[in-house]
């Protein structure tokens, strides 16, 4: 545990407090992740947590004093403090009517989801472990507290959670919790839009999202519907062994685990359903999936208005999406057109070499060695970026004044001699470089 941890507990201490790590943290730390955020549970009110560690110099925040919660922060580093609580009745399947105070830091662990997240550890106690909380790390197995069926009832966030817990964690969600997930999904549509999308961005980031996604699929299926038609859609081309929701599946689990990349993975085929159809060749049913992208781009930008998506990721995944079938041969002129039609985004193109790559990867073992063209195209960018190489007009080694220079006065005429400029270098028939630029826009001018 942080230093800075250990201090907080002696303080509450030293004020005749009882104070213990709960939570993540103690079930990061027992499985050997690394721990981000410690959050304390104790028997002290919040408004004596305050007074002593005002008193300490510490800095207080009062971010859920109606939950009994305060934030503490020492070197910039946040602590959140909660007085042991038990929640009372549950009427809207969000939050508690009314907390009250506990008496117990055992009282206090029965309130909590699941087995693994009902630890708490003080440093010279011990563990308290009620509900077989270490076994279940253990055995990787994601487990309510109490009857999962009252729990997702009370708050069905909780759903969402254990999903995201199992993409994070690697584990397998218990058999009668499961059960109660499928059984209490209906509740999400109780559940804010917000904590909805902070749950789903976590589980698409999650390490271990092909067995999570392949496994609470029909979880899922009520707030993304979309996976629906995913499951079961084989693909009877030679490029593929997997039906379009395991292909997809895998193609997130090979990218890097963040925002831009995972939800363009898991939208990248989505259209493929609607978009499938058969034909004959030569005596074969082929199935092709003309124009799925199109189809992807439009599930993919329904869903991020439905859910709350940040506005860089509406405007950034559908470019994704919408380009990553498009053939780009590793060589630097076709390197500088996408670029081009990515308006000159680099961390675009990586993103798109990541989905290429993880595309690569998850079809027919003969399609693998396509991954290796995806790093390719990554390293011939990352060239010609160090070059100084233009991709949009406004990377150009001369601008409107040099052309207007020439000669040439101003309108759309400066703008199309930019243009052809651009073509010039992009096609790698002119160098980006100032006079050889003048002289070319000084032969094509009118
Ligand atoms: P993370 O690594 O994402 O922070 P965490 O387990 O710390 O995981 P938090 O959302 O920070 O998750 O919550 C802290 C603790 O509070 C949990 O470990 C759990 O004990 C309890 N908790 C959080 N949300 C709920 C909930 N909706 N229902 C019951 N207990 C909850
Ligand atoms: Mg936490």
């Amino acid at each position: 545990l942080p230093a800075l941890a250990l201090e907080a507990l002696s303080l509450i201490e030293g004020a005749h407090g009882e104070a213990w790590c709960v939570g993540g943290c103690v079930r990061d730390a027992l499985i050997d992740r690394p721990v981000h955020d410690v959050d304390i549970a104790t028997s002290l009110p919040w408004t004596a947590v305050q007074r002593v560690f005002a008193a300490a110099g510490w800095g207080t925040v009062e971010t859920g004093t109606a939950h009994g919660t305060l934030t503490v922060v020492k070197d910039g580093e946040p602590f959140e403090i909660t007085t042991y609580r038990c929640d009372g009745a549950y009427s809207d399947g969000r939050h508690p009517d009314a907390i009250t105070i506990a008496s117990s830091i055992e009282e206090d662990l029965q309130r909590r989801d699941f087995t693994v997240n009902a630890l708490a550890y003080h440093p010279e106690r011990g563990l308290i472990d009620p509900y077989g909380g270490a076994t279940d790390l253990e055995r990787g197995v994601i487990r309510c507290v109490g009857d999962p069926s009252t729990r997702f009832t009370e708050d069905a966030l909780r759903i969402l959670r254990a999903c995201r817990f199992a993409s994070q964690l690697g584990f397998a969600i218990d058999g009668p919790t499961f059960n109660a997930m499928m059984a209490s999904k209906h509740l999400l549509r109780k559940i804010s839009g917000e904590r909805v999308y902070r749950e789903l961005e976590r589980f698409v980031c999650g390490d271990y999202v092909h067995d999570a996604l392949m496994g609470c699929v029909d979880v899922l299926a009520f707030v993304l519907p979309e996976l629906v038609s995913m499951k079961g859609c084989e693909q009877v081309t030679k490029y593929h062994i997997y039906d379009v929701l395991e292909h997809t599946a895998w193609v997130v689990q090979h990218t890097p685990p963040e925002p831009l990349q995972r939800w363009s993975a898991l939208f990248h085929d989505m259209g493929k359903p609607a978009a499938a159809f058969f034909e004959e060749r030569e005596g074969e049913r082929v199935e092709h999936f003309y124009g799925h992208a199109a189809v992807s781009v439009t599930l993919a930008e329904g869903i991020m208005r439905r859910l709350p998506f940040p506005a860089w990721l509406r405007r950034d995944v559908p470019v994704i999406v919408r380009v990553h079938d498009d053939v780009v041969p590793p060589e630097p002129r076709a390197v500088r057109r996408a670029l081009n039609r990515l308006g000159g985004r680099t961390d675009l193109f990586e993103a798109l070499c990541d989905i290429k790559r993880a595309d690569a990867l998850s079809q027919a073992p003969f399609c693998a060695p396509r991954a290796d063209t995806a790093e390719e195209l990554r390293r011939i960018m990352r060239e010609i970026v160090a070059e100084g190489d233009a991709f949009t007009v406004k990377q150009l080694a001369i601008n409107g004044n040099d052309i207007m220079g020439l000669g040439v006065k101003a309108g759309p005429a400066v703008g199309q001699l930019l243009e052809q400029c651009l073509g010039a270098v992009i096609d790698g028939t002119v160098p980006n470089e100032r006079e050889a630029l003048l002289a070319f826009a000084d032969d094509r001018r009118t």
